[in-house]
């Protein structure tokens, strides 16, 4: 078995995971109202996804 030759420093052993994590998209503006909906939602207020009316407001 694969043994480690140096023991890993406290620096390096806290830079292991510092990167940032991915971006979540959060909130996108509607295209018909400009109310905010999340992305690749029927939008809440108007009911519209993709310049179609889906759902009723
Ligand atoms: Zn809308």
């Amino acid at each position: 078995m694969a043994v480690p030759k140096r023991r890993t420093s406290k620096k390096v052993k806290n830079q292991r995971r510092t990167h940032k994590k991915l971006h979540v998209p959060g909130l996108i503006e509607c295209s018909n109202c400009g109310e905010l909906t999340k992305p690749h939602h029927v939008c809440k207020s108007c009911g519209q996804y993709d310049g179609k009316q889906v759902v009723e407001a």
